[in-house]
């Protein structure tokens, strides 16, 4: 195949959670760096709608088509409230159809030219079947932390050594049968792994997922090199072509941020280098109502100054009279710019659920974390970053109450040890941006997609 426009490329999106964000920020990228080839991105039409600020700022000339794929659910549905995992096992259900006609429809879009490569979320392993058949590259990404992509990729190794039913007996043993997840603990795997619901949608999703990237032409990660040399090595081994193209947001166009309506960078300007804790746990977990009126007081208690990004249902559990009490010293907001408020010097710690995005976010702002994880990757994510990177705590005893908040956020913005953490997250952060640089680690992995995606 030529360099010529006779390239086009169908990228698939997960449409659930903050998984399409990135697909996009990186379809933009490489739509970037080959303006003769054609890029159809297929998407569900409510994601697409979470996606309309980055899709109307791609730069002109740059060709991605946006198609909308069917959720599967039928029309008028109502969603059962106890059952999260229910849009996923509708959309799965009817999945591999639809995408097949959304493809149809792009190459229809497109003037006829057939697909010549597919892209997908890792968690749409059958695009690698449909690859297969149609005789064409396919390139997986990979949007989540990469210690639970391994752990996934070993679910049949992991059964094998532990079992299937490690909870409790086993929670607290060491995963060194993996030599460098030894720091690492059996219950912070995902659940579904080794314990949980070994028959969840999500379980034999990851599972299936993990039977077919081997065969992937590539998979894209959101990591860069040398953040963790011997996961990189390993998972070079099981790839046919692991990149590493992260921090993603540093290497790809990103949505022009959030308007700061809450003025929260001109209340960080009024205060000094390493003083405020930022507070935000995702777009999906919220803190029980219980753990929310600790924090608060917590907070209270410690006197430190604090940005809460807090869903404004959420806002309703804080206690009485909290928000008059701290005016001036905190701050309550319903959607925070979060790259420009980590960005920002005053910004000293970071309590967060531990999703990919924030912990990458975090990394390349150099601000030290402190763990709340909930589920998935999460509580491995938070492992990583107090154990391996040395760039993290947990609350005492893995419990959140007043007395356990006020000394994280003594330990990480008044002692020592917080010292050391922000020495160690400047040195991540260097590393980083040197990665994401014209000749770094994740741009040559980014040129190398590029040659994938056009055929070479
Ligand atoms: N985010 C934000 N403002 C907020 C809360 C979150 O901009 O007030 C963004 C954050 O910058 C990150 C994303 O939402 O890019 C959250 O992604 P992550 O992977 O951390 O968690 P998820 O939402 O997938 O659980």
């Amino acid at each position: 195949m030529g360099s010529t426009g006779d390239h086009h490329v169908a990228l698939i999106a997960f449409p659930f959670s903050t998984h399409a964000a990135p697909l996009f920020s990186l379809t933009t990228a490489l739509a970037t760096a080959a303006p003769s080839t054609t890029f159809s991105f297929i998407n569900s039409a409510r994601s697409n709608i979470s996606l309309s600020k980055a899709i109307s700022s791609v730069p002109s000339g740059v060709k991605i088509r946006v198609y909308d794929l069917s959720d599967g659910c039928p029309e008028g549905y109502i969603m059962p409230a106890h059952d999260p995992e229910e849009e996923v096992r509708l959309f799965l259900k009817v999945a591999v159809v639809n995408v097949r006609k959304a493809i149809e429809k792009a190459v229809e879009g497109s003037g006829g030219i057939r697909v010549s490569c597919i892209v997908s979320d890792a968690f749409i392993w059958f695009a690698g079947k449909m690859a297969e058949e149609m005789r064409v590259p396919w390139v997986a990404l990979w949007t989540s932390g990469t210690y639970s992509l391994a752990a996934h990729m070993y679910t049949d190794f992991l059964r094998l050594k532990i079992g299937e039913n490690a909870l409790p007996s086993r929670a607290n043993e060491p995963l060194d049968c993996i030599p460098y997840m030894s720091p690492l603990q059996v219950r912070e795997l995902p659940e579904g792994v080794v314990f949980g619901n070994l028959d969840s949608v999500f379980a034999r999703l990851l599972h299936r997922m993990a039977e077919a990237l081997p065969s992937a032409t590539a998979v894209a990660l959101n990591t860069f090199q040398g953040l963790d040399p011997a996961l990189d090595n390993e998972l070079s081994k099981m790839f046919k072509l692991s990149l590493p193209i992260g921090p993603q947001h540093l290497l790809t166009q990103q949505p022009p941020e959030p308007a700061d309506t809450y003025g929260c960078i001109q209340w960080l300007d009024t205060h000094a280098p390493a003083t405020v804790v930022y507070i935000s746990f995702g777009s999906i977990m919220s803190l029980s109502p219980p753990e929310a009126v600790e924090v608060a007081e917590g907070l209270e208690a410690s006197g430190i100054p604090f940005i809460w990004s807090m869903k404004p249902a959420a806002q309703a559990q804080l206690p009485q009279g909290f928000l008059d009490r701290t005016r001036g010293r905190g701050m309550v907001v319903s959607w925070a710019p979060q790259l420009q408020v980590l960005g920002h010097s005053a910004v000293g710690a970071f309590v967060t659920h531990c999703g990919w995005n924030s912990i990458m976010e975090s990394v390349t702002a150099g601000v030290p974390m402190i763990c709340r994880p909930f589920i998935g990757d999460q509580r491995l994510n938070a492992g990583v970053l107090s154990r391996v990177w040395k760039i993290g705590v947990g609350f005492e005893g893995g419990v959140v109450t007043r007395e356990t908040v006020e000394m994280a956020l003594t330990e990480v913005l008044k002692e020592e040890g917080g010292r050391k953490m922000k020495e160690r997250a400047g040195e991540l952060r260097e590393m980083a941006i040197r990665a994401t640089q014209s000749g770094g680690s994740s741009s040559d992995n980014l040129d190398a997609l590029v040659e994938v995606i056009r055929g070479y």
